[in-house]
């Protein structure tokens, strides 16, 4: 079995030959190594235009819009990797805005596992690699808390489906400050039965955080489903 440092190091090593190698940005698809000026400019101005802060109970960093979905699409099924700093970064900076609003100190980060099967295709639990990112960036430990029981990704089912959400198991009791991470948030149903899973074990207090919302986006325009947009 490897260390969690070892795959935390082989994960530098990724973004380093990213680095090296001149990755395109992920929001963009041109030139850079990273998130783009003009990406970066794009998402600032959409948040300005259209501030989005909870999609149900969840803290959302941003809208689902085109930059954003590109860059956790790139992130997500294509494996890039360069968008992951941003991403995490985006967490960090909303959890900051709600500390300052008197959100209680967080003890742990964990995150709403996908299924095995697409962490087997993908070679990557895309959560879990946002979680630890923003568990470093904030000095806290990440803890690999939940199993999901349920088969079957959310990914292409209709709402009503989406709705009832997947099933997850606690394995790990934490009877404290949780912060529940995952990338995207559309019903809030995978978000709002993994907190019930950690509530069933014991959690102290479970704040559920998305990187983004795409419930303004589908509102806003029929075409964008998410659905439509993978790969
Ligand atoms: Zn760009």
């Amino acid at each position: 079995m490897p260390r969690l440092g070892d795959i935390e190091g082989a994960l530098h090593f990724m973004d380093f030959l990213d680095f090296v190698f001149g990755a395109t940005c992920p929001g963009c698809r041109r030139g850079g190594r990273q998130v783009c000026q003009d990406c970066r400019k794009k998402i600032s101005l959409t948040h300005s235009q259209n501030p989005i802060e909870y999609a149900g109970g969840v803290m959302v960093a941003h809208a689902y819009q085109t930059e954003i979905r590109q860059i956790i699409l790139a992130f997500k099924y294509r494996n890039q990797r360069a968008g992951l700093n941003f991403l995490a970064d985006a967490i960090v900076e909303r959890i900051a805005v709600e500390t300052r609003r008197g959100l209680s100190r967080i003890d742990c980060v964990t995150w709403a596992p996908t299924t095995v099967r697409r962490k087997n295709e993908r070679g990557h639990d895309h959560a879990e690699l946002v979680a630890k990112r923003v568990a470093r960036k904030m000095r806290l430990k990440c803890v690999d808390t939940l199993t999901r029981v349920s088969s079957r990704p959310q990914t292409g089912l209709s709402r009503e489906e989406r709705l009832i959400g997947p099933k997850f198991v606690a394995h790990e009791s934490c009877a404290r400050h949780l912060l529940l991470i995952d990338d995207v948030v559309t019903t809030g149903a995978t978000l709002n039965s993994a907190s019930q899973a950690l509530y069933a074990a014991g959690a102290g207090l479970v704040s559920c955080v998305a990187i983004a919302s795409t419930v303004l986006w589908q509102s806003s325009t029929g075409s964008c489903a998410p659905e439509k947009a993978r790969r």
